[in-house]
């Protein structure tokens, strides 16, 4: 239909259109006063300079000084065929063509490359005053928002192809306007702009590879566009802004799940497709859209981000990185893929580190596969991305005291190849993707030498309140009726952990089998306990403070940081008051319900405390108070008194420079008997504990 109808119009210039234009000169009157074409010549005519200015080499011959006036002169054909189309929404499809077809012409021009050059110019040394521009706005976006409105409600009515091309190019013209950064200003507070902005995108929704002519990637630049202030692209506040109003138009499309939908899948397909022009020209918007949709916290419990994880966004992401990165391009694509692994690996990122369950899903869900891709394009430009995994592998570092990640963990490294390995260690220096890597195979040994004494210990744990960490006396706990298997003391522990400590989130998975968070507690009472008496073992009783002392396990940084101390509790509560002003980030205090207990029952403290602080989230840390458990019985191992596990790794490496003497545990954990079986430094571990103590199996 386009090309018949293109057909006509240059056929109507043929028989002497353009010459006439020519003979009223056309370009002067452009040039001197665009308003007198629109009363002077009538509509067939100027219908006929639309034509020609859609033709190339026409266009080419008029000069860049009649470029405002054929602006102008756009704006104002715009808004007349845009009314001609409302009244023409029902009339039979001829009809409806002939009024929707030059529009789509005028916005031909409109998102031209010169009309785009002209656009960008305004407002620099050249060309100071954005004035005419701001003057036509007006027009412009009333013609936009009727023929957005009229093309749709034909669409509902009689299926049309013109709703996504409409909208693929008002979304161009929004952003030769907002790109504009002496334009944009203009626009800070233009809530209707940015509502119209968001219904584009989210009745546009997930692109397909059917409609990649279309682009409506310029939809979610214009968005991305009005959520910048100047000078701060990541200004959060504005982004917050522009959720609102995402908010507050998401309902007539089905809501906030929609918005987080419409976000992951978009970038997700466009990941997938394999089509390099998408992903060049689709991709960094939808990315950007997704991530800052992703990162808002406006709402409480970040509900965007909760429908992203519900729909496996983070193994999506993975796959998608992986296919992404996995292409053999071109050298000119390589800076692109740079760009764009950067800021999937980033929003990646962001939602894994989130929390600690985020975090052991993506790490079931292959992220290691995207450090090995990164590492094995080492000479390659991909400088940006690997930068984001070395501060995404730092970041793992920061959840050892989870035994539910030191699992997850440990089943990855058991997946590498020797391959894998040998490409993730170079001659990386401090900062580095190798020694960010280094770092944290050290960690995961020793956390999960330290999970195998917890197995093998003495005694069998009691039951511990996963909320209030609160030991069993008695028999007054009850296990989540969900899984049956997580302890509480009270429906008020239940309750807290069910929300703020996310059991919610874990109880399923935890059904599934997979995820073993059900033993994160016990084991932090396990681990806890046996650090502080390792490190108070030279300390002795006389160094404790006389009056109510506490001891303070700090694990908010990395497992290399862990620090124990010793302090009156009143200033251990003064520094946890002063750690909690410092917003940047917010610490989540179950109160130590058991040191109340014990001092209400006017008894000596018996018990000393810890206070254990350790991350629950990228952003958000927890204290709990676990009981200093004296008696060294409950931590003590099948084979005595604790011992540090660099000691047990130690023991390890020497059985295995004995059993094995080809290996070269630096380099590799994959370990080879006589008879070339594949061992892992895992098993070894496991054997160790097998062998010597007969308690772990
Ligand atoms: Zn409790
Ligand atoms: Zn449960």
């Amino acid at each position: 239909m386009l090309e018949e109808e293109k057909e006509a119009g240059i056929d109507l210039m043929h028989e002497g259109f353009l010459e006439y234009l020519d003979d009223i000169n056309i370009v002067e009157m452009l040039r001197t006063d665009p308003a007198r074409v629109s009363s002077e010549l009538d509509l067939l005519l100027r219908e006929c300079l639309v034509y020609a200015l859609n033709d190339k080499e026409i266009f080419s011959t008029y000069p860049d000084d009649v470029l405002p006036g054929i602006f102008c002169f756009c704006c104002g054909m715009l808004r007349e065929f845009a009314s001609l189309s409302e009244k023409a929404i029902s009339e039979d499809e001829e009809t409806w063509i002939g009024y929707m077809h030059p529009s789509t012409q005028v916005l031909n021009i409109l998102t031209s490359i010169r009309i785009h050059g002209y656009l960008r110019q305004l407002g620099s040394h050249d060309d100071p005053s954005v004035t005419p521009i701001l003057a036509h706005w007006p027009e412009l976006y009333l013609a936009m928002k009727t023929l957005h409105k009229s093309s749709k409600s034909r669409d509902s009515q009689l299926e049309s192809f013109h709703p996504r091309l409409i909208a693929g190019q008002i979304g161009d013209i929004l952003v030769a306007f907002l790109s504009n950064d002496n334009i944009r200003p203009y626009f800070t507070d233009d809530t209707d702009l940015r509502k119209f902005a968001w219904r584009l995108w989210l009745e546009n929704g997930i692109s397909t590879t059917e409609d990649k002519e279309i682009l409506c990637g310029s939809i979610a630049r214009a968005v991305m566009l009005l959520s910048t202030k100047e000078g701060d692209p990541k200004s959060r506040t504005s982004c917050a802004m522009m959720f609102t109003v995402c908010m507050s138009v998401c309902d007539e499309f089905g809501g906030k799940n929609a918005v987080a939908e419409i976000a992951l899948m978009s970038a997700y397909r466009t990941m997938m497709s394999n089509d390099e022009m998408l992903v060049r020209q689709l991709l960094p918007q939808q990315i950007g859209v997704l991530a800052s949709l992703a990162d808002c916290d406006v709402i409480p419990e970040n509900r965007i981000a909760r429908r992203i994880y519900e729909m496996d966004g983070i193994p999506k992401l993975i796959e998608a990185t992986l296919n992404i990165l996995s292409r053999a391009q071109d050298a000119d694509f390589r800076s692109v893929l740079d760009f764009i692994g950067e800021a999937t690996v980033t929003l990646i990122e962001t939602l894994a580190t989130e929390n600690y369950i985020q975090l052991e899903v993506a790490i079931r869900s292959g992220l290691f596969r995207i450090f090995v891709a990164v590492q094995t394009s080492v000479n390659g430009p991909l400088e940006f991305t690997r930068k984001t995994c070395f501060r995404l592998i730092e970041t793992i570092s920061l959840f050892f005291p989870y035994y539910s990640v030191i699992q997850a963990l440990a089943e990855q490294f058991r997946e590498l190849t020797e391959e894998d390995e040998a490409r993730m260690l170079g001659e990386g220096g401090d900062g580095t993707i190798e020694f960010a890597w280094k770092g944290l195979k050290r960690s995961v040994i020793s956390s999960y030498i330290l999970t195998r004494m917890f197995e093998s210990c003495a005694q069998p744990f009691p039951k511990i309140c996963n909320n209030c960490t609160k030991l069993e006396a008695g028999h007054n706990f009850f296990q989540c009726p969900g899984c049956a298997r997580i302890p509480y003391c009270s429906a008020e522990c239940q309750a807290t952990d069910l929300k703020a400590g996310r059991h919610s989130e874990l109880c399923q998975k935890i059904i599934d089998g997979k995820s073993q968070a059900d033993k994160n507690i016990p084991f932090l009472y396990f681990a806890v306990n046996k650090c502080v008496q390792f490190t108070c073992k030279d300390l002795g009783q006389s160094t404790l403070p006389a009056k109510d002392p506490i001891l303070i396990w700090n694990a908010t940084r990395t497992r290399e940081q862990v620090s124990v101390s010793i302090r009156p509790k009143d200033i251990a509560d003064s520094e946890l008051h002063d750690r909690r002003l410092r917003n940047y980030e917010s610490y989540r205090v179950i109160d130590g319900q058991q040191i109340k207990a014990a001092k209400m029952n006017g008894i000596i403290t018996t018990y000393i405390h810890i206070q254990a602080m350790y991350r629950e989230g990228r952003e958000n840390c927890v204290v709990r108070y676990l009981r200093f458990d004296l008696d060294y019985g409950r931590v003590e191992t099948a084979f005595g008194p604790p011992m540090h596990e660099l000691h047990v790794l130690r023991a390890i490496k020497k059985d295995i420079s004995i059993k094995y003497p080809e290996a070269d545990l630096e380099k590799s954990w994959i370990l080879r008997n006589r008879d070339g079986e594949r061992i892992h430094l895992f098993d070894e571990v496991d054997a160790y504990f097998r062998d010597k103590f007969g308690k772990y199996s």
